[in-house]
């Protein structure tokens, strides 16, 4: 129950100046004025921000915003004192402060006068701060990118796994948790961390409906299949992201020769010239930014008309993020990304330096990038499978806005296959991955199925009459109909559903895409 003195909406108007709640925004607050513990799901441009910013401004007593990154930290500050003619109604404590301005900090938020206090989490486990934070009125505690907490978001921070034990500390003050990644397994781990199992969860949808998703295959060609897609989107803005530095400078160097106006954007180049390539690429003086995955974080520029990947991202939430940044303003935005399994090949030799469970998780994650880029199947299906969300196309916004929609493959059916696939899942007794299903269904041998002795099985070699790559098309589209289920906790065991035991017992029809080939014609370092 929010307390009835405070009108929501008046507030929103006072301090934001907005007319109405976005999405879940009015939910979600109501659900911190509630003093609920609260998670918060939404993807980037949703309006995370405003739904802990206005019950801080609200309240009495302090909220504390954990946020991992300084310059973001900042941003919001001047965002929040630019609402009010209090200056002090937002401070930054962190390890750039010096005592004076620590005292500052301090004495503005005991007389009450600072509603909103941004912290790094290695701050906030300051014994010293503890101990002044346990002193004073603190409204709730906001963990700003949550996802960070777990080792299967796009940005771990082994500090974020001490906060639960710092806000068990500080006593029973409400959590809320906010993050732009939406996978089933991430969200997990925050609720996990942050031992926050009760908390009411708002997910907003991560469908965008008005970007247009593409895969081409990349061939020694790309170059000029780039500056072909750009001259087809003459004076529109557009970012090429590519994974090493020297790609970056080659492709920006490519398209200036070809009369296409670009500047080049990563961590190697001084932070005057990132600078002003950015600002060059917002004041619209250039067309295109070539970028690493430097480039983006706080971007806001509106009208982004095409986001093209040169090489394969690490992972399909990477993929959403860099991709989401097309056509903020609900206008067009074209997805091109373009995909060689010899750049999977280079990104896995570049993670084996790594330790094992990270290596384990990237190549997981990379798994689904492959999956992703290969299917046949709505590409926005896919990633919203991924995210944990259904999508039907004949009625969701944006059915019908990939390539694989437009230009659809022939569809087989595939009932007894699919039979076929679940019952050897069953017979193995959950013990195999999508690997080891394929080759227990065309009769291959390896360890592991010597092992296990899979080889004696009836169903050994009953799928010998397609090939691999028929399989594993196959399987993707039984986990996206969810009649297998895919555990991320063993970095990819398949089980049987309920649907998929009820689906044997009484099977239907079930059409199937083969997946694209790709040829694999080039050979150049992706990664440097
Ligand atoms: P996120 O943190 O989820 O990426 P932000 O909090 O930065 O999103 O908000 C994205 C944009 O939406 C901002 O420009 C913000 O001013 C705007 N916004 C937030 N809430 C509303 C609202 N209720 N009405 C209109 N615009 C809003």
């Amino acid at each position: 129950m929010i307390p009835n003195e405070i009108d929501i909406h008046k507030e929103l108007k006072k301090y934001f100046g907005f007319d109405q709640f976005k999405g879940l925004q009015e939910q979600v607050i109501t659900s911190i004025l509630s003093k609920d513990n609260t998670f918060v799901i939404m993807p980037t441009g949703g309006g995370k921000s405003l739904c802990y910013q206005l019950p801080a401004l609200v309240q009495n007593g302090t909220a504390i915003v954990v946020s991992p990154l300084i310059a973001l930290m900042k941003n919001q500050v001047d965002a929040i004192r630019s609402l009010s003619s209090e200056e002090g109604i937002a401070h930054v404590l962190n390890s750039s402060l010096t005592k004076t301005e620590i005292n500052k900090v301090k004495k503005d938020i005991v007389s009450g006068i600072t509603k909103l206090l941004y912290v790094a989490p290695e701050s906030l486990a300051k014994e010293e701060y503890v101990t002044f934070f346990k002193s004073v009125p603190v409204s709730f505690i906001a963990i700003d990118e949550a996802h960070c907490i777990s080792e299967w978001g796009h940005d771990f921070r082994p500090e974020y796994r001490n906060l639960k034990n710092i806000i068990k500390h500080l006593g029973n003050i409400p959590v809320i948790g906010l993050t732009a990644t939406a996978t089933p397994k991430v969200q997990e781990d925050i609720l996990k961390n942050l031992d926050m199992s009760d908390a009411v969860t708002y997910k907003a949808s991560f469908n965008r409906p008005n970007l247009f998703y593409e895969v081409r295959p990349k061939t020694k060609n790309i170059e000029s299949d780039i500056i072909r897609f750009i001259k087809q989107h003459k004076g529109k803005s557009g970012i090429i992201y590519c994974l090493s530095r020297k790609k970056v400078e080659e492709i920006a160097q490519v398209l200036q020769v070809n009369g296409i106006s670009a500047v080049a954007y990563h961590a190697g180049l001084d932070a005057k010239t990132r600078a002003k390539h950015q600002d060059m690429f917002l004041m619209e003086d250039v067309d295109v930014v070539v970028a690493t995955i430097a480039f983006g974080m706080g971007i806001d520029k509106p009208d982004v008309r095409f986001v093209i990947h040169h090489d394969i991202p690490k992972s399909l939430e990477s993929y959403y993020q860099e991709t989401g940044r097309a056509g903020r303003d609900g206008g067009e935005g074209h997805c091109l990304a373009y995909y060689s399994y010899k750049d999977v090949e280079k990104l896995e030799k570049f993670m084996s330096g790594k330790p094992v469970a990270e290596q384990e998780i990237g190549f997981a994650l990379l798994q689904e990038v492959v999956a992703y880029a290969e299917t046949s199947m709505s590409r926005r299906k896919f990633l919203l499978h991924y995210f944990g969300e259904e999508f039907d196309n004949e009625t969701g916004d944006g059915g019908d806005m990939d390539d694989n929609v437009r230009n659809p493959k022939t569809k087989v059916e595939a009932k007894d296959n699919v039979v076929k696939v679940l019952e050897v899942v069953r017979a193995t007794k959950h013990l195999y991955k999508s690997k080891e299903i394929v080759f227990t269904l065309m009769g291959k041998i390896n360890a592991v199925i010597k092992a296990h002795k899979t080889d004696s099985l009836s169903l050994f070699g009953c799928g010998k009459d397609h090939d691999e790559r028929y399989w594993m098309a196959l399987i993707r589209q039984v986990l996206v109909d969810g009649l297998l289920t895919k555990d991320i906790e063993t970095y990819g065991i398949l089980k049987l559903s309920e649907k998929g035991a009820n689906y044997i017992k009484n099977p239907t029809s079930f059409f199937m895409t083969e997946d694209h080939e790709y040829s694999e014609e080039e050979d150049e370092a992706i990664v440097t």
